[in-house]
């Protein structure tokens, strides 16, 4: 399961051909050309923006 940086939906990449992108050697799935668009015009923001869903104490 893959998980779609821009809408956070989750995505099954078997089914999920409508877009694809690799960035920094890691492949991102998107659950449409919208938010392949999106991810393409500022990458780091969605990037720096899914690190927050699962924040970790960094002591
Ligand atoms: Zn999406």
């Amino acid at each position: 399961m893959a998980i779609d940086p821009v809408c956070k939906m989750e995505i099954q990449p078997e089914h999920a051909a409508i877009a694809t992108m690799e960035y920094e050697g890691k492949k991102y799935y998107f659950c449409s050309e919208t938010c392949h668009n999106k991810f393409k015009s500022d990458p780091e923001k969605f990037l720096s923006e899914e690190d927050n869903i699962f924040p970790e104490p960094h002591h």
